[in-house]
């Protein structure tokens, strides 16, 4: 059975004393839950994250990365820089960094493999627009990012997905139950057709958008749902309520 996962991605909020606010609050209430946590904070706040959850159950996450080691990349970070600090975790090819930072399937795969390389646990999101959901497409569109995000991977019961459809991001309108676990049983599906039915079992799922204190409990409860990925409601001590589901 697959240990449920609950990350928070601050996005570009909480400077390096509100994160270390947050972190301090959230560490007493979090502690001795049964899912894995993870904050994934700005990349200025990491260090400094790192260091106030040493010895906590909280594990620390960055919002992206680069898969080049070193080189002329003005304001890129590479994922040995993060393994350097203590860092555990790296979102890759989240929707924003997509639509504003034109990142590619195709770069999403590459930074995947550097990061399981490197020892991180990437967190690789897919997901659909509202327009591709209304078009029929949104299986089509979610099947298409694991195929090109997630082949040639080692062992690909080492990667979370996040499933995080859209138009349910920063909305207050979150996927129904239903909805948010059939889209992450196709991800597991394409897991399966590309990695056999043991990685499709082992493979951690979480859905994203708009997921709330209110509404973690019922999705957590769905069979293909392992997890949460947190945007809004990671960013107040309300976050515990969500962790411990
Ligand atoms: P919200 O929880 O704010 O909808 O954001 C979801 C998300 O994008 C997490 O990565």
């Amino acid at each position: 059975s697959r240990r449920p996962i609950i990350a928070g991605n601050w996005k570009m909020n909480k400077d390096i004393n509100e994160a270390a606010t947050l972190i301090n609050e959230l560490k007493p209430l979090v502690e001795g839950a049964e899912a894995e946590v993870v904050f994934c904070p700005p990349y200025v706040d990491l260090v400094e994250a790192v260091k106030l959850t040493e010895g906590t159950n909280i594990g620390i996450g960055a919002q992206n990365m680069h898969y080049e080691t070193s080189g002329a990349f003005t304001g890129e970070i590479a994922g040995e820089m993060l393994t350097a600090i203590g860092v555990k975790y790296v979102v890759i090819g989240h929707s924003e960094r997509r639509e504003y930072y034109n990142e590619t399937d195709e770069a999403v795969n590459k930074k995947a493999v550097k990061a399981l390389e490197l020892g991180l646990t990437p967190i690789v999101c897919c997901g659909e627009t509202l327009e591709e959901r209304e078009g029929g497409k949104a299986e089509a569109k979610v099947v298409g990012q694991i195929k090109e995000g997630c082949k040639n991977i080692d062992d690909i019961s080492k990667v979370v997905i996040a499933y995080e459809p859209i138009w349910a991001i920063g909305t207050g309108k979150t996927a129904s139950k239903e909805e948010a676990d059939e889209a992450c049983g196709w991800v597991r599906k394409t897991i399966e057709e590309m990695y056999g039915k043991d990685a499709a079992e082992a493979v951690r799922v979480q859905y994203g958008g708009s997921v709330k204190p209110a509404n973690v409990a019922e999705l957590m409860a769905m069979p293909n749902i392992d997890g949460a990925l947190v945007g809004g409601a990671s960013l107040t001590a309300d976050f515990a309520k969500i962790v411990k589901f």
